[in-house]
């Protein structure tokens, strides 16, 4: 954790259960370990989407559909969400839960690996949420930029690496340093780019939030 967890424990406890079916989709996905949004990162994505109103929402890493699930219930009554995930039981679940949620069509799933999915998708987005492989990030960033229209928001989940992002190379294990370099760089080139206004704020496991302002 990188902020004292009982400060994180206290703000979660303000948190209230919000809608029956969703409560227990996320609480199902916890049980059996699903790598979903955060609390405190869930309450900053629906307060992110309700001052953004965003029409269409574009997520990078489904798992078994939660957090479009929830970003939908903020959106308005014709708001869109397209999703990509790539591993077969997680999209066979995030289905299961989209029928569930009666969400089928207002909710895409776009099965298969992001990196290719993201090269040929059209049209533009309001509001782009990436939580997938952290490694990736920086490789989805070209085609994210292309889809994401002028004053839409891009949302980055994980990018702290439980704060290990903040220590040296040296101090990683060797195995983890690729991730660790390729986050550097896409938290370097998201802060510096012409395109973005970028803040990181240390909530969850680190959420990097960008305003496509245009060069
Ligand atoms: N957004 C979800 C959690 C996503 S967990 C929620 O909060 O409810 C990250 C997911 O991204 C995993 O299910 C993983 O299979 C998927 N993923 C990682 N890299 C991917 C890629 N390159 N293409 C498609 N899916 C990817
Ligand atoms: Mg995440």
């Amino acid at each position: 954790m990188i902020v004292n967890p009982g400060i994180v424990e206290y703000l979660n406890s303000l948190n209230r259960d919000e809608h029956e079916l969703l409560d227990a989709i996320e609480q199902e996905a916890r049980e059996n370990h699903v790598p979903i949004v955060k609390p405190e990162t869930k309450d900053l994505l629906k307060f992110l989407v309700l001052m953004q109103k965003p029409k269409r929402i574009l997520e990078v890493g489904a798992a078994v559909g939660f957090s479009a699930l929830y970003m939908n219930q903020y959106q308005d009554a014709e708001g869109t969400i397209v999703t990509i995930e790539r591993n077969e039981k997680r999209i066979q679940k995030a289905k299961e839960n989209f029928k569930r949620a009666k969400k089928e069509e207002s909710i895409t799933l776009l099965e298969g690996d992001a990196v290719s999915i993201l090269k040929e998708l059209e049209g533009t987005f309001d509001f782009i949420f990436v939580d997938a492989a952290k490694g990736q990030y920086i490789h989805f960033l070209e085609d994210v930029l292309r889809l994401l229209k002028q004053g839409g928001m891009l949302i980055s989940d994980n990018v702290l690496q439980d704060g290990d992002i903040a220590k040296s190379r040296y101090a990683i294990e060797r195995r983890d340093r690729t991730i660790h370099k390729r986050m550097r760089d896409y938290l370097y080139t998201i802060k510096n780019h012409k395109e973005l206004e970028t803040t990181i704020l240390p909530v969850g496991d680190g959420v990097a939030l960008s305003l496509k302002v245009g060069d």
